[in-house]
């Protein structure tokens, strides 16, 4: 086909302009795809399960590509005040504490890759998305709408949620997460399966460290035998965010929301070094939580007809190398910036796939391949030449802001 008159392009802009796009679940991944498909001059509808977004959740990382993403849709300066920006980082020995490791960060990623790199409580990543898009559009997030079910035709796709409520759109993303019951619909029900690993999660106030102690650096993760850990802090300094896994079966609940006792946590993690036991002891109660982690396997396709998925609907990852939020935040830039580019809805979500399926499946075997690096006894000769962690594997290096459509 010819090039088109300038006109009739024009006229497919406005048209895809006004698609209704309709995103369900309002986790990182559907607020970040809102949001930079609204500063593109998109329409969207997010709408989430929960009858209101909650303070759930700790820590995440944001590696410079997922940084990349925040600061196009404007979140910059909001993360640079409320994110952390380690100095350094290490890897330490699980029975002596020793750093095995040591790793410059500071303004070494800004450098090297053009974005910082960040932790933050994912609380508050959420809020400030939320914050966004209500801003842009104060009805865009519809919550109490549990999605149940979908039908599509060349045309529209007619979703249902469970409080009755049918609407129709001209495209779905399904962005509710590794239980996505947008995936079952598309591509047949599979449960996610257990992995064998149970996480427990905590936030320490640091005030509540014992006197004297030092966090050498402030973040850092651990190798251990069958276990490992992860430390970082949040919120300005003032909590200390730690994931604790151990490879375990028995109990295999998948929730962000299940209170553990710090004993157990304790107990599991008994022949670690004191500078662990520290912090883990001073966890308040109602802060330590536990989780079972599950996972899939990667889909050959993501897209069917007018519907696609995005995050961990498409694509759970194990949490070895801190990417599942990232790959998601890259996900929802690049389908907003496939939008962008499209003249058709079917070419907008061929360009996003296209872009998008190889690299976040190779995240998502190259996260359970760094489950043997970090829990298979190799603290003892552990060296930097072991350490073939995400900026490793060259994930860093990726900006989905520029990256091609
Ligand atoms: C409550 C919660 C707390 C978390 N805490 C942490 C943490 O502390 N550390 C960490 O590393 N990762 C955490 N994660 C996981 C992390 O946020 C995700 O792995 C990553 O950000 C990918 O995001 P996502 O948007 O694809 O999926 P998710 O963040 O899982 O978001 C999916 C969203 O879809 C909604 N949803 C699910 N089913 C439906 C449905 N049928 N209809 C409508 N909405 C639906 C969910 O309520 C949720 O809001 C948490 C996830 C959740 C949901």
């Amino acid at each position: 086909m010819g090039a088109l008159p300038e006109e009739l392009k024009l006229g497919f802009r406005k048209l895809m302009r006004d698609v209704k796009i309709v995103l369900i679940g309002a986790g990182i991944g559907g607020l970040t795809a809102a949001l930079a498909l609204q500063a593109r001059g998109f329409k969207v509808a997010v709408y989430e399960q929960a009858p209101q977004l909650a303070e759930v959740g700790a820590g995440l990382t944001l590696s410079p590509n997922a940084t990349h993403a925040l600061e196009s849709v404007g979140l910059g300066p909001t993360l640079a005040r409320v994110a952390s920006r380690p100095e350094r980082q290490a890897v330490l020995h699980y029975r002596t504490g020793q750093v095995l490791v040591d790793l410059e960060r500071g303004d070494l990623p800004k450098k090297k890759y053009g974005a910082d790199y960040y932790q933050i409580h994912r609380a508050d990543l959420h809020t400030m998305l939320a914050d966004a898009v209500r801003a842009n559009d104060p009805d865009a997030i519809k919550l109490h709408h549990a999605f149940v079910g979908l039908s599509q035709n060349a045309n529209a796709v007619d979703v249902t949620f469970a409080n009755g409520v049918a609407i129709t759109a001209d495209v779905v993303i399904g962005c509710d997460g590794i239980k996505s019951a947008v995936r079952d619909i598309l591509w047949g029900k599979v449960a996610p399966r257990f992995t064998g690993n149970i996480a427990w999660r905590g936030l320490v106030p640091v005030e509540r460290l014992p006197k004297g102690f030092k966090l050498n650096p402030p973040s850092a993760a651990a190798v251990g035998v069958k276990h490992s850990m992860a430390r970082y802090l949040v919120r300005n300094g003032t909590m200390l965010n730690y994931v604790a896994f151990a490879e375990k079966t028995g109990w295999e609940v998948e929730s962000w929301a299940v209170r553990s006792e710090v004993s157990e946590l304790l107990a599991e993690f008994a022949d670690w070094h004191e500078s662990f036991h520290a912090f883990l002891a001073a966890t308040p109660p109602e802060l330590c939580f536990k989780w079972a982690i599950h996972d899939r396997d990667p889909l050959p396709q993501w897209t069917k007809g007018r519907v696609t998925l995005l995050g961990d609907a498409a694509h759970p990852m194990l949490p070895f190398l801190g990417m599942g939020a990232a790959s998601g935040i890259e996900d929802a830039v690049v389908l907003a910036r496939a939008f962008q580019a499209a003249q058709s809805i079917d070419e907008a979500l061929k360009r996003y796939e296209g872009a998008r399926r190889e690299r976040a499946t190779f995240i998502q075997l190259a996260s359970r391949e760094a489950q043997a690096r970090l829990q298979g006894g190799k603290a003892d000769t552990y060296t930097k030449t072991e350490h073939k962690n995400e900026e490793f594997l060259g994930l860093f290096n990726y900006n989905p802001a520029t990256v091609a459509v």
